[in-house]
């Protein structure tokens, strides 16, 4: 008996039975750019192979004008009929299922090419769309019918017709972005004629035998977005137009409501799918921070979908099904949501990959081999960076040492995971902590290694991490004075005016901690909606409440500081960093940039402003919290170096600038598959 008997019950589309409920969601990798196709099948074959029930390409071009960015993959001769075709082989051979998503990006791609239904350009795109003629818009349909007849030529199961996040065919749905008064605007009836012409012309030219997804926005978060009853009509006609199934998009990527980062609840937009069951007789999909067996089986059982998408989960762990139907859920490695490695490297022109799992993408660049002549590997230290070489040496068949002083595995996880919004990282330490159960490593914790304990190893890793950098800032060893990890692991007191030095991802982190009155709303779904002003698509115009966000008062008065001249949370991530701009702006944190920190006293931070120390500014405050950045803890790798003991240094004890766990893990995992 299953765990999971929803999640796990095959859906039948009757031409072909899903043989469960699991979608892996559409993700833009920028595989196919690479045209190494075989690297493109591996990747999609190896998540077959995991026993998801089906799988959607990355958004596929139909046209040059509709790819995001110029040179976006898409189908448009017979050798890419053929590239695909390798790949939907791969995954048949697996035992997969495969549909191809179609995405016209509008307004949204990257290109002074770009067309739309009215000239109004996005916030998020330097360029100005040109509006299309009668004819441009059936040449659009034409190459969208034509992006369908080559998927099937390739082998697909079917296709997603990408109809949401504010792209093309969701740009005529609004009066937002389209102002027309032909037969393509004005009433909603003619705003909706395009995406159901586009389902009914795709339909009649693939067969009834062919897998028909409409990816539909179920809730803009724009101003002037649709009406639930919109929303409606629309799910009906595009059934009626022949599609197979629905599935759900969340927020225009203009929207200023976060939709997927780790600080959104789980399965926060489920409700809005589930207004939607029953209303259409075809299956239902529900998407968005999903990320684990449970959450998608209860979502199921409560009604509010017919079958669950994952993205990001599938980056992280290839074989989330797999494990969940064997009862081993907990070995599942979890997508913690933090877009590190997957939309941040897609929004800088890179490959995706994953913070947790660096051979997604890589499979067939980072492999992890059995060791010839297995040998005895110390590693100390158990934070990112020596978990991952551990546990990637003891994969390889190495026998594996793991010392740490503390007394529990996980290195700054541990802080990152007090940070409201950042609980995903409790799952992200547990699943290291089963990990480890089982892999047969001696795990020395609470034990701090020596020179002498670590001779007689045949490698030695050394991945001591970081310490807090001393910014020097006279009167710093006044009582009033703290630093991050006294907050964030010791409880240190703090008063309630608070100035924070260094506005790093810590500074930032320690001033969401400090700022947050009650519980974290991420556990609290009613108390996260209103904090950003989301409310019933039902009641208010594309879900946006009209009193805007109502975040909770703020448990401090807070200034976060830096020295450079530039705005503050700039090097944040790329597809995060206005988030956690926008929370602290909303509880008040006051953001000052340029300055130099002249000293402390009881009175509080004195500064100064620019290159010519003007303006002479008190802070006026009870506790100075430094987050000035990190130096490299290597004592133990400078002893070992001083004895003439080989050794690697690894995360941040290597480099500590700018040091992530993304960076950790990926060379703790790369260095340990090489020995
Ligand atoms: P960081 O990002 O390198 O930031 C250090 C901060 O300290 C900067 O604001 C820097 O700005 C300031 N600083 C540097 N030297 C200083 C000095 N001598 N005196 C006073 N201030 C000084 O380091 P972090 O904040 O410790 O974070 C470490 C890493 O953890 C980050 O790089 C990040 O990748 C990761 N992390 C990320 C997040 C996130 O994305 N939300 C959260 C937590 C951690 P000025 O030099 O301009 O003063
Ligand atoms: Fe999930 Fe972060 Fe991995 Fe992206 S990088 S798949 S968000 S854990």
């Amino acid at each position: 008996m299953t765990e999971y008997p929803h999640l796990l019950t095959p859906l039948d589309l009757g031409h072909v039975v899903l043989p469960n409920r699991v979608l892996m969601g559409s993700m833009h990798t920028g595989l196919e750019e690479t045209r190494d196709w075989n690297r493109v099948a591996e990747f999609y074959a190896l998540r077959a192979r995991g026993g998801v029930g089906l799988m959607v390409t990355g958004g596929m071009a139909p046209n040059a004008e509709g790819g995001v960015f110029p040179g976006a993959a898409g189908l448009f001769s017979g050798d890419d009929i053929a590239n695909h075709r390798h790949v939907t082989d791969r995954v048949h051979d697996a035992g997969g299922r495969i549909a191809m998503q179609i995405l016209h990006a509008g307004r949204y791609a990257y290109t002074r090419e770009c067309v739309a239904p009215s000239a109004v350009k996005s916030p998020i795109s330097p360029f100005r769309p040109r509006a299309l003629d009668s004819a441009g818009i059936e040449k659009q349909i034409s190459d969208i019918v034509t992006a369908a007849v080559r998927a099937r030529e390739a082998g697909y199961d079917g296709v997603e017709v990408m109809g949401s996040e504010g792209y093309f065919l969701n740009q005529f749905l609004v009066t937002h972005t389209n102002r027309r008064t032909d037969q393509w605007g004005g009433p909603f009836e003619n705003r909706m004629r395009l995406p159901v012409e586009v389902v009914r012309r795709v339909r009649a030219a693939v067969g009834a035998d062919f897998i028909v997804i409409y990816r539909l926005s179920m809730i803009d978060l724009i101003p002037e977005g649709q009406t639930w009853d919109e929303v409606l009509t629309l799910a009906r006609a595009i059934e009626a137009a022949g599609a197979s199934m629905l599935n759900t998009g969340i927020g225009w990527h203009e929207a200023r409501v976060p939709t997927i980062a780790t600080s959104v609840p789980r399965a926060a937009f489920s409700w809005v799918t589930g207004k939607l069951m029953g209303e259409v007789a075809i299956p239902v999909i529900t998407s968005n921070r999903i990320n684990t067996p449970e959450v998608g089986e209860q979502i199921l059982a409560e009604g509010c979908a017919d079958m669950v998408s994952m993205a990001r989960p599938f980056l992280a762990d290839p074989d989330f099904v797999a494990k969940a139907r064997a009862g081993r859920a907990r070995e599942i490695a979890p997508c913690i949501a933090c877009n590190q490695a997957c939309l941040d490297h897609t929004f800088s022109g890179k490959i995706s990959s994953c913070l947790v799992n660096p051979r997604a993408c890589f499979e067939t660049e980072l492999v992890v081999s059995p060791a010839q002549a297995p040998r005895k590997i110390a590693v100390v230290g158990a934070g990112p960076a020596g978990l991952a070489a551990a546990l990637t040496a003891a994969e390889a068949g190495h026998r594996v040492t793991l010392f740490d002083k503390d007394s529990r595995v996980g290195g700054q996880l541990n802080m990152a995971r007090k940070v409201p919004g950042k609980e995903e990282f409790h799952g992200l330490v547990e699943w290291y902590e089963t990990m480890l159960a089982g892999s047969g490593i001696a795990v020395r914790l609470g034990q701090t290694a020596t020179r002498d304990m670590l001779r007689g190893f045949d490698e030695v890793i050394i991945a001591t991490g970081v310490l807090p950098r001393d910014p020097a800032i006279p009167g710093q060893e006044g009582p009033n004075v703290v630093n991050y990890i006294d907050v964030l692991r010791g409880g240190a007191d703090v008063g309630a005016r608070v100035a924070i030095v260094g506005a790093g991802g810590i500074g930032f982190d320690v001033a969401e901690y400090l700022a947050q009155a009650g519980d974290s709303p991420t556990l609290n779904l009613n108390d996260w909606l209103s904090e950003w002003g989301i409310g019933d698509p039902a009641e208010t115009r594309g879900g946006l409440r009209p009193e805007g966000p109502q975040p909770e008062a703020p448990a401090r008065q807070i200034t976060l500081l830096q020295r450079r001249a530039e705005k503050l949370g700039k090097r944040l991530g790329k597809t995060t960093g206005w988030i956690h701009r926008a929370t602290l702006q909303m509880k008040g944190v006051q953001m000052i940039g340029g300055v130099n920190y002249e000293r402390i006293d009881r009175d509080g931070l004195h500064i100064t402003h620019g290159k010519a120390r003007e303006n002479p500014q008190v802070i006026a405050c009870d506790t100075v919290v430094l987050c000035a950045g990190q130096v490299s803890e290597r004592s133990l790798a400078d002893d070992l170096a001083a004895a003439g003991i080989a050794h690697h240094v690894i995360g941040g004890a290597d480099v500590a600038t700018e040091l992530d766990a993304k960076r950790a893990i990926d060379q703790g995992m790369r260095l340990a598959a090489t020995l």
